[in-house]
């Protein structure tokens, strides 16, 4: 696959193709958490019987800043959906071949960066403790105050493409959501599609994407010459 070899530079989504962050019915709880602190701040109107359903821990935070952009509550929930993603880490599921993907693309010369709608700071401990926060040289980037510019905005994209002084036609997004392919598509960059089961890569290719892999290992076997 010519994506993969050719990309100078990747731009991984973290929740999903790194790891799970959120493992079980652990996402459903923290949106529900958020529901029932939303309802207590009389703003459980701002959830759709979607979102009351789907259970996204990022679904409440952004229909609330949509509606109440940069307000106190908004910059409370926020806090709120960090600590629940730093609470998280001690459960957080490896995601299959990606530690020794990342490692054996470093080791040939490619550069890597999160761009994530997670807090950085989960992002940066758990690469800490995978050993592979080298080599992402400290070119995480995640959630900032301004919620209107989580992906699909390209906002995080942007800022890793400039920090690492990377031409968008050089690099490739990595990401398991429709959200991160709009982003993608608005940076300028190639997108690979990871997914899980048959209904994200279903998902995602409706939005267009027209690569999508369920194992990375098929990454790692291009890259070592085998495919
Ligand atoms: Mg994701």
């Amino acid at each position: 696959m010519g994506l993969v070899k050719g990309a100078k530079f990747v731009l991984w989504d973290f929740d999903g193709p790194i790891c799970r962050l959120f493992v079980g019915d652990s996402a459903k709880e923290v949106a529900r958490r958020q529901e029932v602190w939303l309802e207590s701040h009389g703003r459980g109107d701002v959830l759709t019987a979607e979102d009351r359903r789907a259970g996204d821990p990022h679904a409440a935070l952004i229909r609330l800043a949509s509606r109440q952009p940069g307000s106190d509550l908004v910059v409370e929930l926020e806090k709120r959906l960090a600590r629940e993603e730093l609470a998280a880490l001690p459960t957080a599921l490896p995601t299959s071949w990606v530690d020794p993907l990342i490692q054996t693309w470093r080791a040939v010369g490619t550069r890597h960066a999160v761009t994530t709608n997670n807090s950085a700071d989960p992002v940066r401990l758990y690469l800490e403790g995978r050993g592979l926060a080298d080599c992402f040289e400290r070119h995480i980037y995640g959630r900032t105050s301004d919620l209107g510019l989580l992906k699909p905005h390209p906002y995080c994209l942007n800022r890793a493409l400039t920090a690492m002084g990377a031409a968008p036609e050089d690099a490739l997004m990595i990401g398991d959501a429709v959200t991160d392919y709009e982003a993608a598509q608005a940076a300028g960059v190639a997108f690979l599609g990871f997914a899980r089961n048959e209904r994200k890569e279903a998902l995602l290719r409706e939005a267009g994407a027209v690569h999508v892999v369920h194992d990375l290992s098929l990454l790692l076997k291009i890259l070592r010459g085998r495919s």
